[in-house]
């Protein structure tokens, strides 16, 4: 008989279930609350994990309990033969959901060699329906190609639930939440809210920029009432339907209602650097033990010391915060 498998725990008694993987740091938009104009400095190809080293990574993590993994960047559609590494880890015995999170400009002729690779579900980043805001905030006239990959998406029936991911930004968010919520009502997409967070490469962030979940749904409710229906203990979401039926939202608000009680969430950097925190200041080297012929045990043991040092929680409304080592698109949101 086989031992049963240590559950990957950390210090503060939370079990690990869900690993973030960045592709690659890269980017083709520019959104202003996270990445400059001129784009940031790229990680050197060669720093990048092979898909050899991040298959070998996921097999280890899912052995002890990691079974959802989610593929990030940077854009992880810009990593060349994406639908490949999507194979072999579908593949892995213990991943039970295998997601990807996109800005979606790929996405018209990639979503069904996804889909057919093993990806059962869509995130999908979208800040705006006007083709000028859209502009404006992702500093690409690329909405149109977004929606033609969101069309792509709703067309494979494997891809389900799509979610649409939209940060809120005060100033900005408030004249787009009445088209994006009507989206979730016409089609079969989750809208979800997201609050700004400090980890804009310009450190432009401050805390009355935040929306709040709270206000956007006060925006919602003056044309549609909402109903609060359960979330997973996990969930980073609170979710709302319709109270006509017509749809579904989510509201992901770390700042104004953190959830790092329930936070089950590791991180992967595209250089093989593992976050136990989106807000660490510390990581931990997977690479190197990779390269230098570490055993499975080896990682392991570097995963689970890792883990066993995960922040209680961010520290974002905390005088004194000191900023993430690195920004979102570096670490891979
Ligand atoms: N390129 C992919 C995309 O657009 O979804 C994946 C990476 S992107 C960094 C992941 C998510 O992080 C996107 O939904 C993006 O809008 C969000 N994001 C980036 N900077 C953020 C910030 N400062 N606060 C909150 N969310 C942010």
């Amino acid at each position: 008989m086989t031992a049963p498998v240590r559950p990957l725990s950390d210090g503060w008694g939370r079990e690990i279930h869900s690993l973030r993987v960045s592709v690659t740091d890269r980017c083709n938009f520019r959104c202003r609350y996270c990445m400059p104009a001129e784009g940031l400095r790229w990680l050197p190809k060669p720093e990048l994990l092979t898909f050899e080293e991040l298959h070998r990574l996921v097999v280890v993590m899912a052995s002890i309990g990691v079974g959802e993994i989610r593929l990030t960047g940077g854009e992880p559609l810009v990593r060349r033969d994406i639908p490949d590494l999507v194979a072999r880890l579908a593949a892995v015995p213990g991943v039970e959901d295998l997601s990807l999170t996109t800005n979606g400009v790929l996405l018209d002729r990639l979503a069904g060699p996804l889909a057919d690779a093993g990806l059962r579900r869509l995130n999908v980043s979208l800040d705006s329906l006007s083709h000028t805001r859209f502009a404006q905030i992702t500093r690409r006239d690329a909405l149109d190609r977004v929606l033609a990959g969101l069309a792509a998406a709703e067309r494979e029936p494997r891809l389900r639930p799509i979610k649409v991911n939209c940060v809120a930004i005060r100033g900005f968010s408030e004249a787009e939440v009445p088209a994006l919520a009507a989206l979730a009502r016409e089609r079969p997409f989750v809208v979800r809210f997201i609050e700004f967070m400090p980890l804009d490469a310009d450190e432009r962030w401050g805390a009355d920029q935040v929306l709040s979940g709270a206000e956007i749904r006060a925006i919602v409710e003056r044309q549609w009432p909402l109903e609060e229906v359960p979330a997973g203990p996990s969930s980073t979401a609170r979710r709302f339907r319709f109270a006509d039926g017509a749809g579904e939202l989510g509201f992901v608000s770390p700042v104004t209602e953190p959830f790092c009680s329930s936070c089950d969430r590791i991180r992967l950097t595209a250089d093989g650097r593992l976050r136990t925190c989106l807000f660490s200041r510390v990581e931990w080297d997977l690479q190197a033990p990779l390269r230098d012929g570490a055993s499975d045990a080896e990682l392991e043991e570097v995963i689970r010391r890792a883990v066993a040092h995960k922040e209680l929680k961010h520290r974002i409304n905390e005088p004194g915060f000191v900023r993430a080592s690195r920004t979102m698109s570096q670490i891979g949101g």
